[in-house]
Formats: C-alpha cells, structure tokens, sequence
C-alpha cells in the first residue's frame, strides 16, 4: 500500500502543470474519469450561500438548517416535511440544468478519445451534458430514482413526476399525505436510490454499468491512459481516489491527474507520473479545451 508521505505540490508552477497536463491528454488514447463532488461545486451547484438560501430559506428559519448537505440528515417528524425537503433538493439538484457549462466543456475535452468515468455524484449531470451512457458508471445511486425503503425487491423507479409533484404542491414545508411516495409490492415508503447504508439498491442498470467499467480497465490495462480525478474528497476514498493511484503505480505510461481546490495531493510513490493542481476545476478544463481548439 502507499506510503503516508502525501506531497501537495505547490502550484508555484502554475503554468508549468498546465503544460504538462496538456502534453498528458496529447499523447494519452484512453482517459479514466473519476468525479466527485468537487466537480459539480464547480458547475454551480453549491450547497450554501446564495444558493441554498434562495431555495431553502424556509427551511432555515423553521428548522435552523444552515446548508443543503447539513439538511439531508435533518431529523424531521414527518414524512411530510422530509419530503417536502427532498423533492426540493432533487428537483434543484438533479433535475434543473447545471448553473454553467463545465460538464459539457469537459465532454469537449474528452469526446475523440476512448474515454470512461467514474462517479460518486448522484446528480445526472454527465447524461444532461452528453456523455455516452454506456461509458458511465454511478456506483453511489441516482436522486433521479426511487427504491423501497424496506429493501424488498431490487428495483428502482424514475421520481420524476412525483418529485415534480411534491414540489409544486407543498404548502408551509409539508407535501400532501397521499403525496408520500409507497412501494408498490410492500406498500412502505419509498426512498431514495443511494448509497447510505446496506440497504441500497442495485439493480439491472446499475450491475450492466459495473461490468463494462470493470471491462474498461481491464481492455486498457498497461496503455497510455490518463486517470483524470476531478474534485473526489477524502470522505470515500475507496472508490477512486485509492483504485486510480494503484492503477497508476502499476503502469509505468499512464498519467495520474488530480485537479481538487484545496485537496489536491499525491503518494509519493507515484509523484513522477502524477499531475496535481488546487485550482477550481472549471478554470483548467476551459484552458485545456482553448489549447485543444487552437492546435
Ligand atoms: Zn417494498
């Protein structure tokens, strides 16, 4: 395993790291994105602020909560007020557009190379901005499905409708009884389709996109290819960060990209092939699309 020697490269050479990143994804024929969160805090979506309190200034004042993600775990009495939280959250997160255009200037980036990504976002903002479906994988769930709460059958459902539904019909933070969201074998609540605990539903979609990323990495095993990780804190590292630096240690040509404002760091172990940067991920992708363009 690595070392616990992490360098945060200084970005002293700012340009110099731009550089060499442009000369990574030339010479690259296959790129391995891995996303987090990160990624969609720099399309606009944020959990605070201004945002939050455009959306959510109710919930504020009633309830004291001070940010979406703190909002989330909010233990409301009913399920009335948890809906009326959640389908406002899912509707202004995953099914309005992305506040500014960085997932499909990344897909500008990547679109004539063989390309595969990886996230933990839940958000559906790399379907919206045209990436092939089939070149994705959400191992974490989607805000855009329903599943049982009870676990009872491996199936999940499109919430579109009865997200919109709740929205538009709450009244003083509560949605409608019959408005609450039931399994349709076992009659319990529903939930949403994500990763929290053992409970979590996989199912025939969410198997089909494991298998052709697990067929990715294995066809390209050894090729130049360049593992793009873009905003993956350290809360679940297991899932990329930690598979993209043994993947990289193994082959000597592929390149390691990690682009995380105020995280960006790298094992020692692999700092040769790495590329770090701490900057906002929407402001490099704009400059490796502009020098892509003027070739
Ligand atoms: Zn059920």
């Amino acid at each position: 395993m690595f070392s616990r020697t992490l360098t945060k490269k200084s970005m002293k050479n700012y340009l110099d790291e731009i550089g060499r990143l442009q000369d990574a994804f030339e010479r690259a024929d296959v790129v391995l994105i891995g996303a987090g969160s990160g990624l969609s805090a720099s399309a606009g979506f944020s959990y605070s602020g201004e945002r939050f309190e455009k959306y959510f200034s109710d919930f504020r004042q009633k309830y004291g909560i001070q940010d979406m993600y703190s909002g989330g775990f909010y233990p409301f009495d009913s399920l009335e007020e948890y809906w009326a939280w959640w389908s406002r959250h899912i509707y202004w997160n995953r099914y309005v557009d992305a506040p500014n255009d960085t997932y499909e200037k990344l897909m500008e980036v990547v679109k004539d190379k063989d390309y595969f990504v990886l996230t933990t976002n839940v958000d559906h903002c790399f379907q919206k901005s045209g990436f092939d479906k089939k070149r994705l994988f959400y191992t974490q769930g989607d805000y855009g499905l329903f599943q049982c709460s009870k676990f009872c059958h491996q199936e999940t459902y499109d919430n579109e409708t009865a997200i919109c539904a709740m929205v538009e019909q709450q009244r003083d933070m509560q949605i409608p009884t019959e408005l609450i969201p039931r399994c349709p074998q076992c009659g319990a609540p529903m939930t949403m389709n994500l990763r929290c605990d053992e409970t979590f539903v996989q199912d025939e979609g969410w198997y089909r996109a494991k298998n052709r990323y697990d067929e990715f990495v294995r066809r390209h095993e050894g090729m130049k290819i360049v593992y793009l990780e873009l905003g993956v804190g350290g809360n679940t590292p297991v899932i990329i960060k930690y598979p993209f630096w043994r993947m990289t240690a193994k082959n000597p040509k592929s390149t390691y990209i990690c682009i995380n404002y105020g995280e960006a760091y790298v094992p020692d172990e692999i700092r040769k092939q790495a590329i770090c940067i701490d900057e906002d991920i929407r402001k490099i992708i704009v400059e490796v699309l502009r020098f892509k363009n003027n070739k």
